[in-house]
Protein backbone atom coordinates (compact mmCIF):
# COMPACT_ATOMS: atom_id res chain seq x y z
CA UNK A 1 0.00 0.00 0.00
CA UNK A 2 1.46 3.05 -1.49
CA UNK A 3 0.92 6.20 1.08
CA UNK A 4 1.89 9.08 -1.50
CA UNK A 5 -0.53 11.08 -3.24
CA UNK A 6 2.20 12.60 -5.77
CA UNK A 7 1.48 10.11 -8.02
CA UNK A 8 -1.97 9.52 -10.72
CA UNK A 9 -3.53 6.38 -10.07
CA UNK A 10 -5.96 4.53 -12.63
CA UNK A 11 -8.00 1.72 -12.24
CA UNK A 12 -11.84 0.50 -13.49
CA UNK A 13 -13.79 1.39 -10.97
CA UNK A 14 -16.89 -0.69 -12.18
CA UNK A 15 -17.42 -4.19 -11.17
CA UNK A 16 -15.41 -6.73 -13.88
CA UNK A 17 -17.49 -8.37 -16.72
CA UNK A 18 -19.80 -7.09 -19.20
CA UNK A 19 -22.20 -4.23 -18.30
CA UNK A 20 -23.61 -1.56 -20.44
CA UNK A 21 -21.44 1.05 -19.09
CA UNK A 22 -17.85 0.94 -17.80
CA UNK A 23 -16.25 3.76 -15.89
CA UNK A 24 -12.36 4.15 -15.61
CA UNK A 25 -11.11 6.47 -12.86
CA UNK A 26 -8.17 8.36 -12.90
CA UNK A 27 -6.85 10.43 -9.56
CA UNK A 28 -4.07 12.75 -9.03
CA UNK A 29 -1.94 15.69 -10.31
CA UNK A 30 -1.89 14.38 -14.05
CA UNK A 31 -5.24 13.07 -13.98
CA UNK A 32 -7.00 16.14 -16.15
CA UNK A 33 -4.06 16.27 -18.94
CA UNK A 34 -3.89 12.20 -19.22
CA UNK A 35 -7.81 12.61 -19.47
CA UNK A 36 -7.63 15.36 -22.22
CA UNK A 37 -5.11 13.20 -24.26
CA UNK A 38 -6.83 9.93 -24.26
CA UNK A 39 -10.60 11.27 -24.84
CA UNK A 40 -11.37 14.26 -27.72
CA UNK A 41 -14.20 15.74 -29.36
CA UNK A 42 -15.63 13.73 -32.32
CA UNK A 43 -14.43 17.04 -34.21
CA UNK A 44 -10.86 16.56 -33.28
CA UNK A 45 -10.39 12.75 -33.54
CA UNK A 46 -12.01 13.15 -37.35
CA UNK A 47 -9.03 15.96 -38.07
CA UNK A 48 -10.50 18.87 -38.03
CA UNK A 49 -10.41 21.96 -35.47
CA UNK A 50 -8.27 23.11 -32.57
CA UNK A 51 -6.18 20.84 -30.94
CA UNK A 52 -7.72 18.91 -27.48
CA UNK A 53 -5.51 20.42 -25.36
CA UNK A 54 -6.85 23.98 -26.14
CA UNK A 55 -10.10 23.65 -25.66
CA UNK A 56 -10.53 24.83 -21.70
CA UNK A 57 -12.49 22.18 -19.87
CA UNK A 58 -14.60 22.89 -17.20
CA UNK A 59 -14.69 21.33 -13.64
CA UNK A 60 -17.87 18.98 -12.92
CA UNK A 61 -18.91 18.70 -16.79
CA UNK A 62 -19.44 16.10 -18.81
CA UNK A 63 -17.87 15.96 -21.94
CA UNK A 64 -18.55 13.72 -25.03
CA UNK A 65 -15.85 12.20 -27.50
CA UNK A 66 -13.76 9.79 -28.85
CA UNK A 67 -11.19 7.81 -26.80
CA UNK A 68 -8.32 7.54 -28.91
CA UNK A 69 -4.59 5.94 -28.85
CA UNK A 70 -2.66 9.32 -28.48
CA UNK A 71 0.20 7.56 -29.96
CA UNK A 72 -1.97 6.37 -33.05
CA UNK A 73 -4.67 8.23 -32.89
CA UNK A 74 -6.83 4.86 -33.12
CA UNK A 75 -10.22 4.80 -31.45
CA UNK A 76 -10.56 2.81 -29.11
CA UNK A 77 -14.42 3.51 -27.88
CA UNK A 78 -16.68 6.49 -27.76
CA UNK A 79 -17.91 7.81 -24.44
CA UNK A 80 -18.56 10.50 -22.06
CA UNK A 81 -16.00 11.65 -19.90
CA UNK A 82 -15.94 13.80 -16.38
CA UNK A 83 -13.51 16.32 -15.11
CA UNK A 84 -13.36 17.27 -11.11
CA UNK A 85 -10.93 19.60 -9.94
CA UNK A 86 -9.82 19.06 -6.44
CA UNK A 87 -10.22 19.36 -3.33
CA UNK A 88 -14.28 18.91 -4.81
CA UNK A 89 -14.00 15.59 -5.96
CA UNK A 90 -14.02 11.94 -4.37
CA UNK A 91 -10.22 11.50 -3.73
CA UNK A 92 -9.65 15.60 -2.77
CA UNK A 93 -7.22 15.66 -5.90
CA UNK A 94 -7.94 16.41 -9.53
CA UNK A 95 -10.11 13.03 -10.82
CA UNK A 96 -11.47 12.13 -14.39
CA UNK A 97 -14.17 9.40 -14.83
CA UNK A 98 -14.43 8.37 -18.70
CA UNK A 99 -17.35 7.00 -18.85
CA UNK A 100 -17.38 3.68 -21.60
CA UNK A 101 -18.85 0.97 -22.97
CA UNK A 102 -18.69 -1.91 -20.58
CA UNK A 103 -16.58 -3.99 -22.41
CA UNK A 104 -13.67 -5.81 -20.47
CA UNK A 105 -10.90 -5.34 -23.58
CA UNK A 106 -12.12 -1.45 -23.91
CA UNK A 107 -12.00 -0.81 -20.76
CA UNK A 108 -8.57 -2.83 -19.83
CA UNK A 109 -7.38 -0.21 -23.31
CA UNK A 110 -8.52 2.67 -21.43
CA UNK A 111 -6.36 2.25 -17.90
CA UNK A 112 -3.15 0.61 -20.79
CA UNK A 113 -3.42 4.32 -22.77
CA UNK A 114 -3.45 5.92 -19.03
CA UNK A 115 -0.42 4.00 -17.95
CA UNK A 116 1.57 4.61 -20.99
CA UNK A 117 1.30 8.26 -20.29
CA UNK A 118 2.45 7.94 -16.77
CA UNK A 119 -0.18 6.90 -14.38
CA UNK A 120 0.08 4.08 -12.00
CA UNK A 121 -2.39 1.27 -11.28
CA UNK A 122 -4.15 1.45 -8.38
CA UNK A 123 -4.18 -0.55 -5.23
CA UNK A 124 -7.22 -1.70 -3.90
CA UNK A 125 -8.88 0.80 -1.94
CA UNK A 126 -6.41 3.42 -2.71
CA UNK A 127 -8.97 5.93 -4.21
CA UNK A 128 -10.63 6.14 -0.65
CA UNK A 129 -7.42 5.94 0.85
CA UNK A 130 -6.41 9.07 -0.95
CA UNK A 131 -9.84 10.56 0.06
CA UNK A 132 -8.67 9.95 3.87
CA UNK A 133 -5.26 10.96 3.45
CA UNK A 134 -6.56 14.33 1.60
CA UNK A 135 -8.85 15.08 4.74
CA UNK A 136 -12.11 14.47 2.63
CA UNK A 137 -13.02 11.77 4.74
CA UNK A 138 -11.80 10.06 8.24
CA UNK A 139 -11.13 6.40 8.69
CA UNK A 140 -14.48 5.17 9.95
CA UNK A 141 -16.06 7.09 6.82
CA UNK A 142 -13.88 5.28 4.43
CA UNK A 143 -14.66 1.99 6.49
CA UNK A 144 -18.44 3.28 5.64
CA UNK A 145 -17.53 3.35 2.10
CA UNK A 146 -16.54 -0.48 2.12
CA UNK A 147 -19.92 -1.20 4.24
CA UNK A 148 -21.89 0.17 1.86
CA UNK A 149 -20.16 -1.53 -1.36
CA UNK A 150 -20.57 -4.90 0.46
CA UNK A 151 -24.06 -4.06 2.17
CA UNK A 152 -26.22 -6.97 1.87
CA UNK A 153 -29.13 -5.66 2.66
CA UNK A 154 -31.48 -2.09 2.78
CA UNK A 155 -30.74 -1.96 6.48
CA UNK A 156 -26.96 -2.51 6.22
CA UNK A 157 -26.88 -0.01 3.35
CA UNK A 158 -28.69 3.05 5.59
CA UNK A 159 -26.21 1.82 8.85
CA UNK A 160 -23.13 2.39 6.45
CA UNK A 161 -24.63 5.57 4.66
CA UNK A 162 -25.02 7.22 8.24
CA UNK A 163 -21.65 6.39 9.25
CA UNK A 164 -20.32 7.90 6.01
CA UNK A 165 -22.49 11.09 6.81
CA UNK A 166 -20.15 11.55 10.01
CA UNK A 167 -22.75 10.16 12.57
CA UNK A 168 -20.35 7.94 14.41
CA UNK A 169 -17.75 10.33 13.84
CA UNK A 170 -19.64 12.98 15.21
CA UNK A 171 -20.45 10.92 18.52
CA UNK A 172 -16.73 10.06 18.59
CA UNK A 173 -15.88 13.71 18.23
CA UNK A 174 -18.39 14.92 21.33
CA UNK A 175 -16.79 12.20 23.40
CA UNK A 176 -13.01 13.35 22.57
CA UNK A 177 -13.53 16.89 23.49
CA UNK A 178 -15.27 16.00 26.35
CA UNK A 179 -12.02 14.13 27.84
CA UNK A 180 -10.54 17.19 26.04
CA UNK A 181 -12.03 20.03 28.10
CA UNK A 182 -11.79 17.80 31.41
CA UNK A 183 -7.83 17.55 30.06
CA UNK A 184 -6.89 20.76 29.59
CA UNK A 185 -7.53 22.04 33.48
CA UNK A 186 -5.37 19.19 34.93
CA UNK A 187 -2.35 19.60 32.21
CA UNK A 188 -2.54 23.51 33.37
CA UNK A 189 -2.64 22.77 36.55
CA UNK A 190 0.39 20.46 36.45
CA UNK A 191 2.37 22.63 34.26
CA UNK A 192 2.11 26.10 36.19
CA UNK A 193 2.28 26.46 40.51
CA UNK A 194 -0.99 26.74 42.37
CA UNK A 195 -0.85 30.35 42.75
CA UNK A 196 -1.16 30.70 38.88
CA UNK A 197 -4.08 28.14 37.96
CA UNK A 198 -6.40 27.24 41.10
CA UNK A 199 -6.40 23.89 40.92
CA UNK A 200 -9.57 22.14 38.90
CA UNK A 201 -12.55 21.48 40.77
CA UNK A 202 -12.82 17.33 40.72
CA UNK A 203 -16.95 16.93 40.54
CA UNK A 204 -16.22 19.00 37.21
CA UNK A 205 -13.92 16.61 35.56
CA UNK A 206 -16.13 13.54 36.79
CA UNK A 207 -18.80 15.20 35.12
CA UNK A 208 -17.40 15.57 31.80
CA UNK A 209 -15.63 12.21 31.98
CA UNK A 210 -19.00 10.91 32.80
CA UNK A 211 -20.20 12.33 29.81
CA UNK A 212 -17.72 10.73 27.13
CA UNK A 213 -18.35 7.31 29.59
CA UNK A 214 -22.44 7.93 28.14
CA UNK A 215 -21.35 8.30 24.52
CA UNK A 216 -18.94 4.94 24.77
CA UNK A 217 -21.87 2.90 26.74
CA UNK A 218 -24.44 4.23 24.22
CA UNK A 219 -22.20 3.47 21.29
CA UNK A 220 -21.79 -0.50 22.81
CA UNK A 221 -24.82 -0.75 22.88
CA UNK A 222 -25.91 -0.54 19.39
CA UNK A 223 -22.97 -2.44 18.50
CA UNK A 224 -24.95 -5.92 18.57
CA UNK A 225 -27.31 -5.08 16.35
CA UNK A 226 -25.00 -2.63 14.46
CA UNK A 227 -22.75 -6.10 13.67
CA UNK A 228 -26.02 -8.35 12.77
CA UNK A 229 -27.27 -5.47 10.42
CA UNK A 230 -23.85 -5.03 8.83
CA UNK A 231 -22.82 -8.64 8.46
CA UNK A 232 -26.36 -10.65 8.50
CA UNK A 233 -26.69 -13.55 10.96
CA UNK A 234 -26.20 -17.64 9.99
CA UNK A 235 -29.07 -19.85 10.37
CA UNK A 236 -28.65 -23.40 9.79
CA UNK A 237 -31.76 -25.50 8.68
CA UNK A 238 -31.02 -28.88 10.27
CA UNK A 239 -32.86 -32.54 10.90
CA UNK A 240 -32.85 -35.59 9.34
CA UNK A 241 -33.62 -36.35 5.66
CA UNK A 242 -36.83 -35.80 3.80
CA UNK A 243 -38.24 -33.73 6.82
CA UNK A 244 -38.93 -30.80 4.55
CA UNK A 245 -35.77 -28.57 5.31
CA UNK A 246 -34.79 -28.20 1.64
CA UNK A 247 -38.95 -26.79 1.16
CA UNK A 248 -38.82 -24.73 4.17
CA UNK A 249 -35.35 -23.26 3.16
CA UNK A 250 -37.18 -22.68 -0.68
CA UNK A 251 -40.05 -20.88 1.31
CA UNK A 252 -37.85 -18.55 3.21
CA UNK A 253 -36.06 -17.40 -0.22
CA UNK A 254 -38.83 -17.18 -2.09
CA UNK A 255 -37.35 -19.42 -5.10
CA UNK A 256 -36.58 -22.69 -5.79
CA UNK A 257 -33.26 -23.23 -5.10
CA UNK A 258 -32.56 -26.26 -2.61
CA UNK A 259 -33.58 -29.70 -5.14
CA UNK A 260 -37.01 -30.94 -3.24
CA UNK A 261 -37.73 -34.78 -3.82
CA UNK A 262 -39.30 -37.76 -1.74
CA UNK A 263 -36.12 -39.46 -1.98
CA UNK A 264 -34.31 -39.78 1.46
CA UNK A 265 -30.73 -37.74 1.72
CA UNK A 266 -30.69 -36.70 -1.76
CA UNK A 267 -29.77 -33.01 -0.35
CA UNK A 268 -26.17 -34.00 -0.24
CA UNK A 269 -24.07 -30.75 0.02
CA UNK A 270 -24.46 -27.80 1.91
CA UNK A 271 -27.12 -25.42 0.44
CA UNK A 272 -26.41 -21.85 1.40
CA UNK A 273 -28.41 -18.77 0.07
CA UNK A 274 -29.55 -15.10 1.66
CA UNK A 275 -32.96 -14.13 2.41
CA UNK A 276 -34.06 -10.96 4.04
CA UNK A 277 -35.64 -11.72 7.09
CA UNK A 278 -37.01 -8.68 9.06
CA UNK A 279 -34.50 -6.69 6.97
CA UNK A 280 -31.69 -8.51 8.16
CA UNK A 281 -29.26 -10.67 5.82
CA UNK A 282 -30.08 -14.30 6.76
CA UNK A 283 -27.51 -16.94 5.36
CA UNK A 284 -29.60 -19.61 5.61
CA UNK A 285 -27.65 -22.99 5.49
CA UNK A 286 -29.63 -26.41 4.23
CA UNK A 287 -27.42 -29.03 5.58
CA UNK A 288 -27.62 -32.51 4.89
CA UNK A 289 -29.41 -34.15 7.29
CA UNK A 290 -26.82 -35.57 9.57
CA UNK A 291 -27.41 -39.67 9.64
CA UNK A 292 -24.83 -42.32 9.95
CA UNK A 293 -23.73 -43.69 6.39
CA UNK A 294 -20.90 -45.13 4.25
CA UNK A 295 -21.33 -42.89 1.25
CA UNK A 296 -18.18 -41.09 0.83
CA UNK A 297 -20.45 -38.16 -0.85
CA UNK A 298 -22.93 -37.86 1.89
CA UNK A 299 -19.85 -38.39 4.36
CA UNK A 300 -18.41 -35.00 2.94
CA UNK A 301 -21.53 -33.24 3.04
CA UNK A 302 -22.31 -34.51 6.72
CA UNK A 303 -18.66 -32.70 7.37
CA UNK A 304 -19.30 -30.02 5.90
CA UNK A 305 -23.47 -30.27 7.87
CA UNK A 306 -21.08 -29.87 11.14
CA UNK A 307 -18.78 -26.86 10.14
CA UNK A 308 -21.66 -24.99 9.50
CA UNK A 309 -23.47 -25.63 12.50
CA UNK A 310 -20.18 -24.63 14.40
CA UNK A 311 -20.48 -21.40 12.51
CA UNK A 312 -24.44 -20.73 12.84
CA UNK A 313 -25.89 -18.02 15.30
CA UNK A 314 -29.13 -20.04 15.54
CA UNK A 315 -30.37 -23.11 14.02
CA UNK A 316 -34.12 -24.37 12.82
CA UNK A 317 -34.30 -28.15 14.05
CA UNK A 318 -36.81 -29.58 11.82
CA UNK A 319 -39.16 -32.45 12.46
CA UNK A 320 -41.19 -34.68 10.67
CA UNK A 321 -45.04 -34.27 12.41
CA UNK A 322 -46.30 -36.68 10.99
CA UNK A 323 -43.65 -39.86 11.42
CA UNK A 324 -42.59 -40.89 14.54
CA UNK A 325 -39.46 -39.22 16.08
CA UNK A 326 -36.37 -41.58 15.11
CA UNK A 327 -32.90 -41.76 17.11
CA UNK A 328 -31.85 -39.73 13.99
CA UNK A 329 -33.82 -36.72 15.55
CA UNK A 330 -32.57 -37.83 19.18
CA UNK A 331 -28.79 -37.77 18.05
CA UNK A 332 -29.34 -34.49 16.06
CA UNK A 333 -30.91 -32.66 18.98
CA UNK A 334 -28.12 -33.96 21.79
CA UNK A 335 -25.42 -32.53 18.89
CA UNK A 336 -27.89 -29.20 18.84
CA UNK A 337 -27.15 -28.84 22.77
CA UNK A 338 -23.57 -30.11 22.82
CA UNK A 339 -22.91 -27.31 20.70
CA UNK A 340 -24.63 -24.83 22.39
CA UNK A 341 -28.27 -24.24 20.52
CA UNK A 342 -31.14 -23.37 23.38
CA UNK A 343 -28.38 -21.99 25.63
CA UNK A 344 -25.83 -19.55 24.15
CA UNK A 345 -27.05 -20.10 20.75
CA UNK A 346 -30.85 -19.54 19.69
CA UNK A 347 -32.49 -23.06 18.68
CA UNK A 348 -35.98 -22.92 17.27
CA UNK A 349 -37.78 -26.26 16.78
CA UNK A 350 -40.31 -27.01 13.94
CA UNK A 351 -42.64 -29.54 13.28
CA UNK A 352 -43.20 -29.62 9.76
CA UNK A 353 -45.94 -31.61 7.96
CA UNK A 354 -48.73 -30.60 10.08
CA UNK A 355 -51.33 -30.68 6.95
CA UNK A 356 -50.56 -34.57 7.51
CA UNK A 357 -51.89 -36.93 10.77
CA UNK A 358 -50.02 -36.10 13.85
CA UNK A 359 -47.33 -38.48 14.96
CA UNK A 360 -45.68 -36.30 17.01
CA UNK A 361 -47.25 -33.53 19.22
CA UNK A 362 -45.51 -30.56 20.61
CA UNK A 363 -45.13 -32.02 24.01
CA UNK A 364 -42.81 -34.57 22.65
CA UNK A 365 -41.13 -32.51 20.33
CA UNK A 366 -39.65 -30.23 23.16
CA UNK A 367 -39.35 -33.69 25.61
CA UNK A 368 -36.84 -33.72 22.73
CA UNK A 369 -34.94 -31.19 23.48
CA UNK A 370 -35.73 -31.06 27.20
CA UNK A 371 -34.35 -34.22 26.97
CA UNK A 372 -31.27 -33.14 25.69
CA UNK A 373 -31.08 -29.90 27.38
CA UNK A 374 -33.42 -26.78 29.32
CA UNK A 375 -35.78 -27.16 26.92
CA UNK A 376 -38.58 -24.69 28.68
CA UNK A 377 -37.71 -21.64 26.52
CA UNK A 378 -37.49 -23.52 23.41
CA UNK A 379 -40.33 -22.58 20.89
CA UNK A 380 -41.73 -25.57 18.83
CA UNK A 381 -43.40 -24.71 15.55
CA UNK A 382 -46.07 -26.95 13.93
CA UNK A 383 -46.29 -25.87 10.58
CA UNK A 384 -46.95 -27.07 7.04
CA UNK A 385 -44.66 -25.88 4.41
CA UNK A 386 -46.99 -27.81 1.81
CA UNK A 387 -50.16 -25.53 2.91
CA UNK A 388 -48.71 -22.54 4.44
CA UNK A 389 -50.09 -23.04 7.68
CA UNK A 390 -47.61 -21.71 10.54
CA UNK A 391 -45.07 -20.01 8.32
CA UNK A 392 -45.74 -16.52 8.90
CA UNK A 393 -45.81 -17.25 12.56
CA UNK A 394 -42.51 -19.64 12.31
CA UNK A 395 -40.78 -16.42 9.94
CA UNK A 396 -42.19 -13.30 12.84
CA UNK A 397 -40.72 -15.59 15.62
CA UNK A 398 -37.13 -16.36 13.63
CA UNK A 399 -37.25 -12.62 13.25
CA UNK A 400 -37.93 -11.87 17.26
CA UNK A 401 -34.92 -14.35 17.24
CA UNK A 402 -32.75 -12.65 15.15
CA UNK A 403 -33.00 -9.60 18.00
CA UNK A 404 -36.14 -7.97 16.19
CA UNK A 405 -36.48 -6.40 13.03
CA UNK A 406 -33.92 -3.88 11.78
CA UNK A 407 -34.44 -0.43 13.41
CA UNK A 408 -33.52 2.79 11.43
CA UNK A 409 -30.74 4.67 12.85
CA UNK A 410 -30.10 2.42 16.30
CA UNK A 411 -26.57 1.07 15.99
CA UNK A 412 -23.72 3.49 14.38
CA UNK A 413 -20.97 0.45 15.16
CA UNK A 414 -20.79 -2.28 13.45
CA UNK A 415 -17.28 -2.83 13.23
CA UNK A 416 -15.13 -5.26 15.71
CA UNK A 417 -12.17 -3.18 15.59
CA UNK A 418 -14.56 -0.33 16.61
CA UNK A 419 -15.84 -2.04 19.50
CA UNK A 420 -12.50 -3.66 20.47
CA UNK A 421 -11.64 0.54 20.40
CA UNK A 422 -14.99 1.81 22.19
CA UNK A 423 -14.33 -0.73 24.83
CA UNK A 424 -10.51 0.41 25.36
CA UNK A 425 -12.33 3.88 26.06
CA UNK A 426 -14.75 3.08 28.47
CA UNK A 427 -11.59 0.93 30.35
CA UNK A 428 -9.81 4.12 30.52
CA UNK A 429 -12.83 6.59 31.35
CA UNK A 430 -13.75 3.93 34.18
CA UNK A 431 -10.59 3.96 35.12
CA UNK A 432 -10.27 7.58 35.42
CA UNK A 433 -13.14 8.19 37.21
CA UNK A 434 -12.17 6.03 40.21
CA UNK A 435 -8.58 7.88 40.54
CA UNK A 436 -10.44 11.09 40.40
CA UNK A 437 -12.89 9.78 43.00
CA UNK A 438 -10.16 7.91 45.17
CA UNK A 439 -8.06 11.79 45.38
CA UNK A 440 -5.46 10.46 43.82
CA UNK A 441 -2.82 12.56 41.93
CA UNK A 442 -4.32 14.48 38.96
CA UNK A 443 -1.51 13.69 36.40
CA UNK A 444 -2.49 9.74 36.81
CA UNK A 445 -5.95 10.78 35.66
CA UNK A 446 -4.99 13.00 32.62
CA UNK A 447 -2.88 9.56 32.16
CA UNK A 448 -6.22 7.71 31.92
CA UNK A 449 -7.61 10.69 29.46
CA UNK A 450 -4.67 10.28 27.10
CA UNK A 451 -5.39 6.86 26.97
CA UNK A 452 -9.44 7.40 26.04
CA UNK A 453 -8.61 9.81 23.54
CA UNK A 454 -5.91 7.63 21.88
CA UNK A 455 -8.72 4.71 21.72
CA UNK A 456 -11.19 6.66 20.82
CA UNK A 457 -8.98 8.24 17.99
CA UNK A 458 -8.46 4.69 16.20
CA UNK A 459 -11.95 4.87 14.71
CA UNK A 460 -11.50 8.19 13.38
CA UNK A 461 -7.94 7.91 12.44
CA UNK A 462 -6.90 10.19 14.21
CA UNK A 463 -3.99 8.01 16.12
CA UNK A 464 -3.67 5.02 13.22
CA UNK A 465 -0.69 3.34 12.10
CA UNK A 466 0.22 2.61 8.31
CA UNK A 467 0.21 -0.64 9.06
CA UNK A 468 -3.61 -0.61 10.13
CA UNK A 469 -4.42 2.10 7.50
CA UNK A 470 -2.73 -0.91 5.08
CA UNK A 471 -4.98 -3.67 6.65
CA UNK A 472 -8.22 -1.53 6.58
CA UNK A 473 -7.94 -0.29 2.99
CA UNK A 474 -6.71 -3.80 1.61
CA UNK A 475 -10.25 -5.19 1.86
CA UNK A 476 -11.47 -2.64 -0.57
CA UNK A 477 -11.52 -3.79 -4.27
CA UNK A 478 -9.21 -2.14 -7.00
CA UNK A 479 -11.04 1.14 -8.64
CA UNK A 480 -12.57 2.04 -5.06
P1 LIG B 1 -35.32 -32.53 3.21
O1 LIG B 1 -34.70 -33.83 2.82
O2 LIG B 1 -35.42 -32.43 4.70
O3 LIG B 1 -34.67 -31.34 2.59
O4 LIG B 1 -36.86 -32.59 2.72
P2 LIG B 1 -37.52 -32.01 1.39
O5 LIG B 1 -37.76 -30.55 1.52
O6 LIG B 1 -36.76 -32.49 0.21
O7 LIG B 1 -38.93 -32.71 1.47
C1 LIG B 1 -39.08 -34.11 1.52
C2 LIG B 1 -40.46 -34.48 1.05
O8 LIG B 1 -41.45 -34.01 1.97
C3 LIG B 1 -40.85 -33.89 -0.30
O9 LIG B 1 -41.58 -34.83 -1.03
C4 LIG B 1 -41.71 -32.71 0.06
O10 LIG B 1 -42.65 -32.40 -0.96
C5 LIG B 1 -42.41 -33.24 1.29
N1 LIG B 1 -42.85 -32.15 2.16
C6 LIG B 1 -42.15 -31.08 2.59
N2 LIG B 1 -42.91 -30.32 3.40
C7 LIG B 1 -44.12 -30.92 3.49
C8 LIG B 1 -45.33 -30.60 4.19
O11 LIG B 1 -45.47 -29.61 4.91
N3 LIG B 1 -46.36 -31.49 4.06
C9 LIG B 1 -46.27 -32.61 3.29
N4 LIG B 1 -47.33 -33.39 3.24
N5 LIG B 1 -45.16 -32.91 2.61
C10 LIG B 1 -44.10 -32.09 2.71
Amino acid sequence: MSFSTEDTIVAIATPPGQGGIGIVRLSGPQAWAIGQQICVPPAISAGAGKSSRQRRIRSHHLYYGRVVDPAGGVAVDEGLIAYMRGPHSYTGEDVVEINAHGAPVVLRHIVALALALGARAAEPGEFTLRAFLNGRIDLAQAEAVADLIAANSEAAARQALGQLDGQLSARIQTAQEAILRAMAPIEASIDFPEDEVPPPDRAELAALVATAQMITADLLAGAAQGRVVREGVCCVITGRPNVGKSSLLNYLLRAERAIVTPIAGTTRDTVEETAIIGGVACHLIDTAGITATDDPIEQIGIARSRTALAAADLALLVLDRAAPLTEADRRLARELRDLGFGTARKLLVVLNKSDLPAQVDAALATALVDDAGPGDAIPVHAISVLTGAGLAELEAALVAALGGPATEGAALVARERHIAALRAAAAALTAAQTTLHEDLPLDLVAEDLRDAVHALGLITGASVTDDLLGAIFSEFCIGK
